[in-house]
């Protein structure tokens, strides 16, 4: 009975994306030229944040998207969150809406080149792995794929992209239909878990979002995973809503 629900829901996708693609042959998000998604020039114009600041105030410039000194002198949640680009850029906006409701997952590839230059910039220290923040199976099946995941796989650092760590424990609705700032607690409350299978006592870890809303998210996974000893939590994000 699964196993057929799990078929017909990557049917229904399949069919979604081939009548998608057929009413809207690739084309470039920027310019319309065809068979690229974003091309090389348009790849050229796309900004990248060369200020960052505090995830949780906003208020206050620092490195490398670390808490300023006002939010964050404990040790709690994440250490930093960078972010790579402006949400409001319309190739950026349209990318990621295509990327993750679109299913095109070719958008990974010029997203993450992306990251990479902005990382290039950056002073975050290497970490031992990459997590990109899990999908609740239901919404794996969905989606047919973890946007976050393929991202992580296709900037190719050489670090090893680890996914059987985190898991999303409880299906939530999206943080971005939630109203306060306690409800998208609550909604995220136990969502998240961490399983025995790698040992990250004492690691630094980088974890990997598409986008950040609230941060919540970022700080429900980084929470976890202090739990289970990490040792620093940075965050890389593509653009922040
Ligand atoms: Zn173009
Ligand atoms: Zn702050």
């Amino acid at each position: 009975m699964r196993s057929l629900f799990h078929n017909e829901q990557s049917h229904i996708r399949s069919i979604t994306k081939f009548l998608l693609d057929g009413f809207f042959p690739i084309r470039c998000i920027g310019c319309g030229v065809y068979d690229e998604w974003i091309c090389a020039h348009c790849h050229t114009r796309l900004p990248l944040i060369t200020e960052q600041d505090c995830p949780l105030c906003k208020k206050h410039a620092t490195k490398n998207g670390e808490k300023c000194f006002s939010c964050g002198f404990d040790n709690n949640g994440f250490d930093s969150v960078f972010v790579v680009s402006h949400y409001h850029d319309p190739i950026i906006k349209t990318a990621l809406h295509y990327f993750k409701y679109r299913f095109v997952k070719e958008l990974a590839h010029p997203l993450a080149l992306l990251c990479a230059q902005a990382l290039q910039h950056s002073h975050i220290p290497i970490p031992d792995m990459i997590i990109p923040v899990p999908l609740h199976s239901r919404r794996l099946r969905w989606r047919g794929f973890n946007q976050s995941e393929i991202l992580a796989h296709a900037l190719d650092l050489r670090i090893p992209v680890i996914t059987d760590i985190l898991v999303r424990v409880r299906y939530t609705k999206p943080q971005v239909r939630t109203k306060s700032k306690n409800e998208r607690t609550e909604n995220l409350r136990d969502a998240f878990d961490v399983t025995p299978h790698t040992n990250i006592n004492g690691k630094d870890i980088l974890l990997i979002d598409d986008i950040m809303t609230t941060g919540t998210t970022l700080h429900e996974c980084a929470t976890k995973l202090k739990c289970a000893g990490a040792r620093k939590v940075h965050c890389l994000v593509l653009a922040r809503e």
